[in-house]
């Protein structure tokens, strides 16, 4: 329960970000058609740009954390994948929507390399 209600909070915060990151970049479109090009445009467009990446790094993380939030809906949240046991809080709090425990995770990268 406890991740279930953090995992909604982070949910929110991120779609929060998205939301005001768009805003900016709509705001900014609405500008450069406006006005002629002068010399902060290369600045305006780099920054146009940035704002881009960053939302896309935002969907991603958003993505994971709604595979989080659907892994608690199933009860499965924090459990592994391949061997089914709890997966170490450590790993789910350096990633959100970690699907294998220490050990599995060590066992495939020995596979793939
Ligand atoms: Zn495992």
């Amino acid at each position: 329960m406890f991740y279930g209600a953090s995992l909604q909070m982070r949910k929110q915060e991120i779609e929060k970000m998205i939301r005001e990151k768009r805003e900016l970049l709509m705001e900014a479109g609405a500008e450069l058609s406006v006005f002629q090009p002068h010399a902060d445009m290369a600045w305006e467009l780099y920054d146009r740009e940035k704002n881009q990446e960053i939302i896309e790094l935002l969907e991603i993380e958003l993505s994971r954390v709604n595979e989080a939030l659907q892994k608690v809906a199933d009860g499965k949240y924090g459990l592994c994948d391949a061997c089914g046991g709890a997966i170490e809080e450590e790993r789910l709090q350096r990633q959100i929507n970690a699907s294998l425990c220490h050990k599995c995770q060590e066992d495939q990268n020995n596979i793939l390399h």
